[in-house]
């Protein structure tokens, strides 16, 4: 019988083929200009216009792999890069996340695989226990966790959650709706915005608290905010703190935060999306001070864990708030183990229905690295961050803009904002290495994060090379001609 599929026995030959293109990708990759120096248009000027009627080779496809597609890649997974917040991968979660696709399941509930959903609850137990979290977020308490596919997610699950909670779930009827009112710090992930926006709260009921030198939010202005809000007849509902912000890697007080919450009866959001996985190493717990009193609380292994994008995990205090807000039950899918109440079915746990079986991937990084391996790498990281604050401080040119908590250094060249853009942009057109930038107080700086799976000392020290050496030549052209 005549079909067009790959059969199992080319699959097998092919498949190695591809895992052997992985494996040159990763032992070549510092040989790729690490942000890609393409003109919008160009891929897609490479790539025919029509699809192919009859069938192409896997050859054909590798071919164009390297010939069209890389030339198009930003290289996340180089070690010279050290831009926004990273999405670092390892070979285990690659594997494991091969295994997923081979085995294409769906697990919206428990009865469309069983291992999917109990792995997933063991998982999330067991990163419970490696990170010292409060108890009631495990499975086996009041709470539980639950992969989602990012901490954006995971924000707008909180808020509706929040939301139902606050209007006795009944946010449809009540009209209370619009006396609702959410808070964050200036320096919130825009992810809250967005989430504010979607579950109709709107943008005018989002209070944005200001922050101190260090950029954390002020507790004292976000209580006073709240007697504001009640005195105006609103009803405040939602915070979320942030532990690591995006831009500076700033550290709201969650303690602090936590008891005015209590307090006032709103929904505590902890927000820790790549500075969560530090969490591993005891000696960076302070951060996480007072997140016994946070409703729900996320981080991202697909930032700093090794796990490949997608994979956040999302925890909450009292899943039964959770599920009483996203539960709904159609016809197809009553089942006798769901019925039991003795079974999870983590569709009743987010937005979408389908889900992947993300924790396979989870699981081998887990597994592979041992929490030993884990802590191992996630200090390196931190101590190399440590290492490149304290030669910039040494430097009379650059200025360090904080104290590094982890892994992120806020620096720049004590030149105008202008200088420090033209300065970025030449390391990023040499292709050597890549960063990014923010503003703080109105001044442009510059910001490194060292979490990249493959970064050594010694990728960042010839990257901060390259930076002096790149500023010093910008200062020389910039002077003007001595006339002889
Ligand atoms: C990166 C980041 C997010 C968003 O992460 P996604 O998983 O891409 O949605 C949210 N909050 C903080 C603090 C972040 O750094």
């Amino acid at each position: 019988m005549t079909n067009y599929h790959l059969s199992p026995s080319r699959f097998r030959e092919e498949g190695k083929k591809i895992i052997d293109w992985i494996a040159d990708y990763y032992e070549h990759i510092e040989k790729y200009p690490v942000l890609s120096q393409v003109e919008p248009g160009s891929i897609q000027a490479a790539l025919p216009i029509a699809p192919p009627q009859k069938g192409e080779s896997f050859d054909s496809m590798l071919n164009d792999l390297n010939e069209i597609i890389l030339p198009g890649i930003t290289h996340w997974q180089s070690p010279n890069f050290f831009a926004y917040f990273p999405s670092n991968a390892s070979f285990p979660s690659i594997l494991g996340d091969l295994v997923s696709s081979g085995l294409g399941v769906q697990g919206m509930i428990w009865a469309t695989s069983p291992a999917a959903t109990e792995l997933e609850t063991r998982m999330l137990d067991w990163l419970v226990e490696m990170m010292d979290m409060p108890e009631k977020f495990k499975s086996t308490s009041t709470g539980g966790g639950v992969i989602q596919d990012t901490a954006s997610t995971s924000a707008l699950t909180a808020l509706i959650a929040a939301r139902e909670r606050a209007t006795k779930f009944e946010s449809n009827k009540s009209g209370v709706r619009q006396k609702l009112v959410a808070y964050i710090s200036t320096q919130t992930h825009s992810s809250l915005e967005k989430a504010v926006k979607i579950a109709g709260i709107g943008s005018e009921n989002l209070r944005l608290i200001e922050v101190d030198e260090l950029f954390a939010m002020k507790p004292e202005l976000l209580e006073r905010q709240i007697q504001m809000d009640r005195n105006d007849g609103f009803l405040p509902f939602f915070v979320c703190a942030t532990i690591g912000t995006t831009s500076s890697n700033a550290m709201d007080p969650v303690r602090e935060i936590g008891e005015i919450c209590r307090r006032e009866n709103c929904w505590l959001h902890v927000d820790a999306a790549m500075a969560g996985t530090a969490m591993l190493c005891p000696e960076f717990r302070y951060l996480k001070d007072g997140v016994e009193l946070a409703d729900s609380y996320t981080f991202n292994p697909h930032k700093w864990m090794f796990t490949n994008f997608d994979c956040d995990v999302f925890w909450v205090a009292n899943r039964k708030e959770l599920i009483h807000t996203f539960s709904i039950l159609p016809e197809y899918l009553r089942n006798k183990a769901s019925e039991t109440g003795e079974v999870f079915d983590y569709r009743d746990w987010h937005i979408q229905l389908g889900r992947r079986f993300r924790s396979l991937k989870l699981w081998f990084v887990i597994r592979h690295y041992g929490v030993e391996g884990l802590q191992f790498h996630v200090r390196k990281h931190v101590q190399i961050a440590q290492n490149f604050a304290q030669w910039v401080k040494h430097d009379a040119d650059f200025e360090l803009v904080l104290n590094p908590p982890l892994n992120l250094v806020c620096f720049r060249h004590k030149s105008n904002n202008d200088f420090n853009m033209r300065l970025m942009h030449a390391v990023h057109n040499s292709g050597k290495a890549f960063f990014t930038h923010t503003k703080l107080n109105n001044q442009v700086v510059l910001r490194l994060c060292v979490a990249q799976t493959h970064t050594e000392e010694d990728h960042v020290e010839k990257t901060w090379k390259l930076i002096q050496q790149t500023a010093q030549n910008l200062k020389n052209q910039d002077r003007p001609e001595k006339l002889s």
